[in-house]
């Protein structure tokens, strides 16, 4: 066990301290590889040390970090232009965190329909198993109560369905309603893709009804899935959609997008950040678009991730006792376990790869979006050996 800490007690750390990174690899103080299908969390999207990244972040270095909003950022505009260019929005707000992105959606939410005189329009329906952050506005949508548990009254205004229930949805809809929010696959209660049409159908009942769609592309944005935006998949635009973890490529920002009308009742000093969208933050999140919008990227990702499925549906195929199920869309996977997800999580740090818990006794596999097929197969070489290693570990008990 460790020895007691300054830090908050709040994490369950694994005993590795990693010195440094190099694309899809990360290498301990005493110098031992790690094969990364976490990637932080599903944020190194482009990997550790990409030399356009650290490029860009030095030669910003050197120039400016921090203005404030006081001022005209130059790159904030550029970014939000490139990103508005790119997707259904034409409003971008910078802040450095997913959660942040959040309360930024919900914030702009409620204040369109105040702006349109129905400031009783504030409730959000949310479904089960969702996860949007850890502030106290996030664990309310995000309505688990391991979360909420302790933390004194939720707040106010955030509803929730079960996962997929269209009749309890249209159930739980009121006068109140101001927005509908959703992930397009959850991530944190593992790797749960929402079907295309049940996305089509949201859409449409929002656009009957007056609701705003809020999408959560926190985990599933920016290339993950093979697309820019998971949503893309299925056709449908969002009215508003928070963006974080991939977008910085390890560089803490995160966005809020919006349409124009969505975001009409965003006037000045009704929100605001400090650090959000700052100098330094701006200029990685514009280099990892520089690579990430680059000809025949999101195409690798969608030939990488063929690599993936084929060999995880093999090893399903072949350890039955270990894999229950395969989940995900591009390089947001997940491996549903027999075992004890734990206990296959242990296995696979022991091959030196490294993943990432989900619910639902899930692992997920995350890696880098820059990830090589040839480098694919090393990671499920290990899983393969790891899945052997559980196997013989319980025929031994
Ligand atoms: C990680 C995550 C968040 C929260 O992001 P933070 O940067 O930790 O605040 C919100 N939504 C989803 C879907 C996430 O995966």
């Amino acid at each position: 066990m460790a020895e007691a800490t300054p830090l908050y007690d709040t994490y369950a750390r694994a005993t590795l301290r990693f010195e440094r990174g190099e694309g899809v690899w990360l290498i301990t103080e005493t110098g031992e590889r790690y094969l990364d299908f976490g990637a932080g969390v599903a944020v190194n999207s482009l990997g550790h040390g990409h030399p356009h990244l650290v490029e860009a972040l030095k030669t910003q270095a050197d120039k400016v970090w921090h203005v404030s909003n006081i001022y005209e950022v130059p790159g904030q505009e550029t970014f939000a232009s490139r990103l508005a260019e790119a997707t259904f929005a034409d409003k971008v707000f910078f802040t450095n965190s997913g959660a942040e992105a959040l309360e930024c959606a919900i914030k702009t939410a409620r204040r369109y329909h105040f702006h349109n005189g129905h400031p009783e329009k504030f409730h959000i329906i949310t479904f089960a198993g969702a996860f949007h952050g850890r502030t106290l506005g996030t664990i309310a949508a995000g309505g688990q109560a391991k979360y909420l548990e302790g933390f004194g009254p939720k707040a106010p205004g955030f509803y929730q369905v079960p996962f997929g229930d269209m009749a309890a949805l249209k159930d739980a809809i009121t006068e109140e309603t101001a927005a509908i929010l959703i992930e397009p696959i959850q991530g944190e209660s593992g790797i749960r893709v929402v079907p295309k049409e049940f996305l089509q159908e949201l859409r449409a009942l929002c656009d009957e009804l007056g609701l705003l769609l809020i999408l959560d592309e926190v985990q599933s944005g920016v290339g993950r899935t093979g697309k820019l935006f998971a949503h893309e998949w299925s056709g449908i635009e969002p009215d508003i959609m928070a963006v974080a973890k991939g977008i910085g490529g390890g560089f803490p920002i995160g966005a809020c997008l919006a349409t124009a009308a969505a975001a009409a009742g965003m006037v000045a000093g009704t929100h605001g950040s400090t650090y959000g969208g700052n100098p330094l933050g701006m200029a990685v999140g514009n280099a990892v678009l520089d690579v990430v919008l680059g000809e025949g990227f999101l195409t690798h990702v969608q030939d990488v991730s063929l690599v993936f499925r084929q060999g995880l549906a093999s090893l399903q195929d072949r350890f039955p006792d270990i894999i229950e199920e395969i989940r995900g869309e591009g390089l947001m996977l997940g491996v549903k376990a027999v075992v004890p997800a734990a206990d296959l999580l242990k296995a696979i740090r022991g091959q030196h790869l490294l993943a990432i818990p989900a619910g639902d006794n899930v692992i997920r596999l995350v890696p880098p979006l820059t990830i090589t097929a040839e480098e694919a197969r090393e990671g499920l070489a290990r899983l393969e050996r790891a899945a052997q290693t559980v196997r013989a570990s319980q025929a031994a008990a």
